[in-house]
């Protein structure tokens, strides 16, 4: 008997005991390998020392001091350390507690800006189908999947979608990289037209598309014209770097290696590495100087934002990541773990694609690989390969829904940041077992 609402009721979960390295443990003892951050969260690993240890200084300190009262050094430590990560229009930080309150952040600090210049009926948000922004209400507005959107639709704030850069499914045989890159940017312009400018805020974007699709990476030159397309049309640009931001990439930002600035960057998951929940949004100096010297203030805020204990443990994450080079070590261990998954994977008849980013890797199953065609739904391939991978000591995260958010399934993979060859090693073996075992079955 359990009195915690678990996410889902009828679940049996392992107990967890204790975190070493790239591994988890439970109670019975048993070592679980962690392929994907629990979500892209752990880029650390499970007993970093020098976060636990900032946490213990702050907390010795001065555990909280509310924002409406104090500033605090750490706060003002971590919005410095990530604007000097950015180029020089970025100096203004909101920190809050997770990936869905800096969405919501965004979302309202685009209204504002709006208001602040007298643009009131600028009111509306485009977004991209199969993308995911979060689960307050908001955020889940603004996201494109459709299944986790459906119980709720009916209480969403209406938002508009465009298809997402998704060159597997939706690149034409007769088009190049470029040609399709500028068709599905494109879209955007149409759906502002449709609107009306003068009636559209801002367009929502995850970098690489995480959760819903599978570390799905745009296109060459897409980012560019969407930028283009924003400044045309005075729309801002948010993006959505809660999962794919913080080094994951093997770049501090994915959008570094895009050819376009956001105008609002969320960040959170991996920012406190799990040692602490914390979200961030970066503000350039366009929409904080339209607040600042408009009504001065921000109407929105939250009793744990900023707050001293997770600020504390993201400048460890961030200086760690630094002092320790972990952004080449992304980039090194990716490419390793992307051509042993390559290797072990590509021959296998269920795998379509393999595709991502520095340690943000996804595989998309499909029944044919020729047509494309997606598992059938029924196979419940997500859900068997999750239970099946923990019996083999390996945790990744597997999801339904790829396509549309019914459709298709893919297996997420975001490690810790400190993996090593041998762990890669482990990892593929253990994937490649646990899809063959659970394949068998389709
Ligand atoms: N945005 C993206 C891209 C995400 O992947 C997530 C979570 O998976 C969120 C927002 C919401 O973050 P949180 O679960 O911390 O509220």
């Amino acid at each position: 008997m359990s009195y915690v609402f678990h996410r889902h009721c009828h679940a049996q979960l392992p107990i967890i005991d204790r975190g070493e390295g790239v591994y988890l443990f439970d109670k019975q003892g048993r070592a679980y390998l962690d392929a994907c951050g629990g979500a892209a969260v752990s880029n650390l690993g499970h007993s970093h020392q020098a976060v636990k240890q900032a946490m213990l200084a702050q907390i010795e300190r001065v555990p909280f001091a509310h924002t409406g009262f104090f500033t605090c050094e750490n706060s003002e430590r971590l919005a410095e350390l990530i604007c000097r990560r950015m180029s020089d229009q970025f100096n203004h930080v909101y920190l809050v507690s997770g990936g869905s309150e800096a969405v919501e952040s965004a979302l309202k600090m685009a209204r504002q800006y709006f208001v602040e210049r007298g643009l009131s009926e600028k009111s509306q948000f485009i977004a991209r189908q199969q993308s995911y922004h979060g689960n307050t209400l908001g955020a889940l507005a603004v996201g494109g999947n459709e299944w986790r959107r459906e119980p709720f639709k009916n209480i969403l704030q209406p938002s508009h979608h465009i298809a997402p850069c998704y060159a597997y499914r939706h690149q034409q045989s007769s088009e190049s990289e470029w040609e399709y890159s500028l068709r599905a940017a494109n879209e955007l312009e149409a759906k502002i037209l449709e609107l009306g400018a003068e009636n559209v805020m801002a367009f929502v974007v995850e970098p690489i598309v995480g959760a819903t699709a599978g570390a799905v990476p745009a296109t060459q030159g897409y980012f560019r014209r969407i930028r283009e397309i924003c400044d045309q049309y005075d729309v801002l640009l948010i993006m959505d770097e809660v999962m794919c931001g913080v080094g994951r990439s093997g770049h501090f930002f994915a959008f570094e290696q895009e050819e376009a600035e956001p105008d609002l960057v969320c960040m959170a998951k991996g920012l406190g590495a799990g040692y602490q929940p914390i979200g961030a949004v970066v503000a350039n100096d366009k929409v904080y100087q339209a607040i600042e010297s408009g009504s001065g203030f921000f109407q929105h805020g939250h009793t744990f934002m900023a707050h001293p204990v997770a600020c504390a443990a993201a400048v460890a994450t961030i200086e760690t990541i630094e002092q320790q080079a972990l952004l080449q070590a992304v980039r090194q261990q990716g490419a390793r773990l992307r051509q042993e998954l390559e290797y072990a994977l590509t021959g296998l008849p269920f795998v379509g694609d393999i595709r991502g980013k520095g340690l943000f890797i996804g595989i998309e199953l499909v029944a044919d690989k020729e047509s494309k065609a997606p598992l059938k739904v029924s196979t419940l391939a997500d859900k068997k390969l999750k239970q099946q991978a923990m019996e083999n000591g390996l945790m990744c995260y597997p999801m339904a829904g790829t396509i549309d958010g019914v459709n298709g399934h893919h297996v997420l993979l975001a490690p810790p940041f400190i993996i090593q060859p041998n762990h890669i090693d482990e990892l593929v073996t253990k994937l490649a077992r646990t899809l063959k075992e659970v394949s068998r079955e389709w």
